[in-house]
């Protein structure tokens, strides 16, 4: 595909904040952004060219987003694989394609692949029954952590499993439905890679970040991270070969648990912008929201040194109440996803406090 001239429309499915970010980023190129999202005026949709207010699975919502766009896209890896399907069969250019997608979408089926292209992750098994589940903590021991295989996110669906005694309860409480039994990760802290490969299968990867979760949510990334070569290099690798094992085009976040010496598991992937590359907005020339659009568009990758250190905390429900005080600091910059409500958790805005490399 040759590089999409500015002036060309891209789709992207999902209105939230990593939607509104991509388009904010596509903009800047001169690219026009429409977006489908069943929620009206959504995020991403007050900053875009369009909005088209309709299920992720509507035939003829996804027929007019394939027809007005020239490549299309997802902020979030939920979204059906059929509907990614649907586009692709319209001749629709999708990026990332329906392997990531279906890859991220069911933690057994990541966690094989992962392990299948030497991406090491904690042993696991598939836990369909309560048989399952009691089988599997005899083997890989407790304590172990109980997900839904699907649509989990930010902790959610997941349960420790202590003992034995506690195993009906835990498989009650992730609805009894399939689900995946992990071994307890017992890492030093959470690091986690973002990389891009473009069209070309050229690939690009950005220093590591390291992460500090609250009850499952991101609260806070410090990057560059402080790590050895040896670590630095592992991720690096890690990242290469779950791009090239999906032939990846756009950016992916990998979490990574960090074990000590070098030693790296990949706890899971995003196919899409994360979370914990919000720091590169102010940390790097090409952050990763151009990147992934360049990606998509098929132009060269963008440079992913970082030119200072930042400390990135997430505004989470009410917390976005303190843009004034925050506005006020020399060192913070403040993007806020202009959501109308202040849910408990809900990902408000994040604060990038910039300091000298
Ligand atoms: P996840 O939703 O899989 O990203 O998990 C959310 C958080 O739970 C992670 O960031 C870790 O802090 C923790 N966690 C997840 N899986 C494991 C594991 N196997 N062992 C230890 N901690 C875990």
């Amino acid at each position: 595909m040759s590089p999409l001239p500015p002036g060309s429309t891209l789709g992207i499915l999902g209105g939230g904040q990593l939607g509104r970010m991509l388009s904010q980023a596509a903009s800047r190129l001169g690219f026009n952004v429409v977006i489908l999202d069943p929620e009206e005026n959504s995020p991403a949709g007050r900053v875009s060219q369009g909005q088209i207010v309709a299920a992720y699975d509507d035939p003829t919502a996804l027929m007019v987003l394939g027809q007005t766009c020239q490549a299309v896209t997802f902020e979030f890896e939920n979204v059906p694989a059929t509907s990614v399907e649907r586009l692709a069969q319209g001749g629709a250019v999708v990026a990332p394609g329906p392997k990531a997608l279906a890859v991220a979408q069911d933690r057994v089926d990541e966690k094989t692949f992962l392990t299948g292209v030497g991406a090491t992750t904690v042993d696991f098994v598939a836990v369909d029954s309560l048989d399952d589940l009691i089988a599997g903590l005899d083997w890989l021991g407790a304590p172990a952590l109980l997900k839904t295989r699907r649509e989990g996110y930010d902790g959610k669906g997941q349960v420790w499993v202590r003992s034995a005694a506690m195993a009906a309860d835990a498989w009650h409480a992730v609805g009894e439905r399939p689900a995946i039994l992990e071994a307890r990760a017992d890492f030093v802290r959470e690091l986690s890679v973002i990389a891009a490969r473009g069209r070309d299968g050229r690939i690009a990867v950005y220093p590591l970040g390291e992460n500090v979760h609250k009850g499952g949510v991101l609260k806070t990334t410090l990057a560059p991270a402080a790590v050895d070569t040896k670590t630095e290099r592992r991720a690096r690798a890690i990242a290469r070969a779950i791009l090239e094992g999906l032939d990846y085009v756009g950016v992916l976040g990998v979490e990574l648990f960090d074990l000590g010496g070098g030693r790296l598991l990949v706890n899971e992937i995003a196919p899409r912008v994360h979370n914990t590359g919000h720091w590169t907005q102010d940390g790097c020339v090409c952050d990763q929201f151009e990147q992934h659009i360049r990606a998509i568009a098929g132009w060269p990758l963008g440079p992913t040194t970082a030119h200072a250190r930042v400390e990135m905390t997430n505004l989470l429900g009410d917390e976005v109440e303190q843009w004034t005080k925050l506005s006020a600091r020399a060192d913070a910059r403040l993007h806020l996803y202009g959501k109308a409500e202040a849910r408990p958790g809900r990902k408000m805005g994040h604060v990038n406090r910039v300091k000298p490399l």
